[in-house]
């Protein structure tokens, strides 16, 4: 057997030493601002598409002391439920793909479509009513689901419906641009571009309403059901932007789940993964850039310099103070104030003799009188219930002793929840700057959900990796293709 001589061993320590040096020097830090879904999607996607030798340290700020950001439950008389964003369409593909990667369980909704019961109430009567069985024979639910088939037919019109399904489905193929490979789908600097360049801009240069107007709906379509959706899932009337509507539409299709445990888990997953350090409870108030690097500095005194900056988190109501100043369009947020009840619902405040009687998902119409926007139940007790109220404005307990006949116990969480949608959306760049300080959250005014900033965190990763490395073309090596690293399921349905 060859025996290495001491020195020849001395040697290759130190080459492998001064490699080891060359590629800190030449790899690049990056820190993230925000630990939700953005951010840690595009720390995964940073790792997932490069090596080592082009990215060196992530570092994650979170100023809270959990991950996840608008994904957080809520533990309610010992029980957990999603407080924030909840549900995920069928079609989220990249975090569908998170749970596949991070092993979690995808949990259905426990109510099937059919199955829930809907009343639709503008603060006078139920101007709409599922009919409801509390039989537990299929058949007489089968009948029961058919029955409501047709009243809403009846009541908002066949070909309304219609119009209404084939429109989001439409938008949701066109979405499905995003999750193309590599060769046909280019990076995008603007989020103009990157919605021209799936067919989505036009529907955010005008209100969903009128969109739906002109597609053929009926007007009682769109002031009850889809204002309903809106209510629900924006805070919002149909004066929002149209993607956002149609996103919102989608929301409230068939086939939608969320992750058994909660939906934060993927937030911590993937930073798990990606080989990050994470500073939690460390706030950043402001970003300065040096020339070469970006000082940011954190509510704690402490100082961290970075080549690369990714802001993870809406600015709208951040005091992050930039130097040099940035400039972007302004913005504000859709508060929705999420209260959760253990307890009953009150009948005598809905007109109606017993509880059984008030729908599982009571929606709103528009109007300034209904003081919610909708009260569903999360879970049935034995004796009670569990119920989540959604607000536009706080929600005060002399209102709720009238809403309830019994609070066991009341938890309220306001939200700075997502961007009131106003067409002509105005976008923030991507870029910042014009050098390494990316925004995530400036693709929220097309529409805030959980997999569109996982979109735009994967077009930023492609685009920091494509500056900094001077490549273009995707299909080079330090850009590896998803589909090749993780089980995907991106391409199946297209
Ligand atoms: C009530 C509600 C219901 C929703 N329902 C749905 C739904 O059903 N389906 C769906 O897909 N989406 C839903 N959404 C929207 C969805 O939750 C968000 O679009 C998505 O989670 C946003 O993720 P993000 O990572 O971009 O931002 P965030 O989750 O907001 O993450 C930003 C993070 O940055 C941190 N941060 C901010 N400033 C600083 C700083 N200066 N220093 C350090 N850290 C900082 C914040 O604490 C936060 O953790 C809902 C949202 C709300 C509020």
């Amino acid at each position: 057997m060859n025996k290495h001589h001491p020195i020849t061993v001395l040697i290759l320590c130190n080459i492998l030493l001064l490699l080891h040096t060359l590629q800190a020097v030449h790899s690049h830090t990056v820190c993230i601002i925000g630990s939700g879904i953005g951010g840690a999607s595009v720390a995964h996607f940073l790792r997932s598409y490069s090596d080592s030798h082009t990215i060196g340290q992530i570092t994650v700020f979170e100023r809270n002391d959990v991950v996840g950001g608008r994904m957080a439950t809520v533990t309610i008389a010992g029980e957990t439920f999603e407080a924030g964003g909840s549900i995920l369409h069928p079609k989220n593909y990249h975090v569908l793909n998170y749970t596949k990667y991070l092993h979690l369980r995808v949990k259905n909704p426990k109510h099937s479509d059919d199955s829930l019961s809907l009343g639709i109430w503008n603060g006078d009567k139920f101007v709409y009513k599922t009919l409801n069985s509390n039989s537990k024979l299929p058949i007489v639910q089968r009948f029961v689901s058919i029955a409501n088939s047709i009243r809403i037919l009846l009541r908002y019109g066949v070909f309304s419906l219609f119009r209404m399904s084939s429109f989001v489905e439409a938008t949701v193929n066109k979405f499905l641009k995003y999750y193309e490979g590599f060769e046909s789908r280019p990076m995008f600097e603007s989020v103009d571009g990157m919605l021209k360049w799936a067919g989505l801009y036009n529907l955010t240069t005008r209100p969903l309403g009128e969109e739906l107007v002109e597609l053929g709906l009926s007007p009682l379509l769109i002031q009850e059901l889809v204002t309903v959706i809106t209510r629900i899932n924006y805070g919002q009337s149909v004066n929002i932007s149209g993607l956002a509507g149609a996103v919102s539409l989608a929301g409230s299709g068939g086939g939608l789940w969320s992750v058994e445990g909660g939906n934060w888990q993927m937030a911590a997953g993937l930073i798990n993964r990606s080989d990050v350090v994470l500073h939690l409870h460390e706030e950043i108030e402001s970003i300065s850039y040096l020339g070469d690097v970006y000082e940011l500095n954190s509510t704690k005194g402490k100082s961290y310099n970075c080549q690369v900056t990714v802001v993870a988190t809406p600015l709208d109501e951040s005091s992050i103070h930039f130097s040099p100043e940035i400039s972007i369009p302004p913005r504000k947020l859709q508060h929705t104030h999420a209260t959760f009840v253990r307890g009953l619902l009150n009948p005598s405040y809905f007109g109606l003799d017993v509880l059984s009687d008030i729908p599982e998902l009571v929606g709103t119409t528009e109007s300034a009188d209904i003081p919610f926007s909708s009260i569903s139940v999360l879970k049935q007790h034995e004796k009670d219930v569990t119920y989540k109220v959604f607000s536009r404005e706080p929600m005060a307990d002399a209102l709720l002793d009238d809403i309830f006949s019994v609070r066991v116990e009341t938890i309220k969480i306001n939200w700075g929840a997502y961007p009131r949608y106003q067409a002509p959306e105005k976008y923030a760049p991507f870029i910042l700057d014009g050098n390494h300080l990316y925004y995530i959250n400036a693709f929220e005014n097309a529409a805030s959900t959980m997999e569109t900033s996982a979109v735009a965190a994967e077009n930023i990763a492609r685009l920091i990796l494509s500056r900094l490395t001077g490549q273009v073309n995707f299909s080079s090596p330090n850009l590896k293709s998803f589909s090749s690293d993780y089980p995907s399921v991106m391409h199946s349905d297209l």
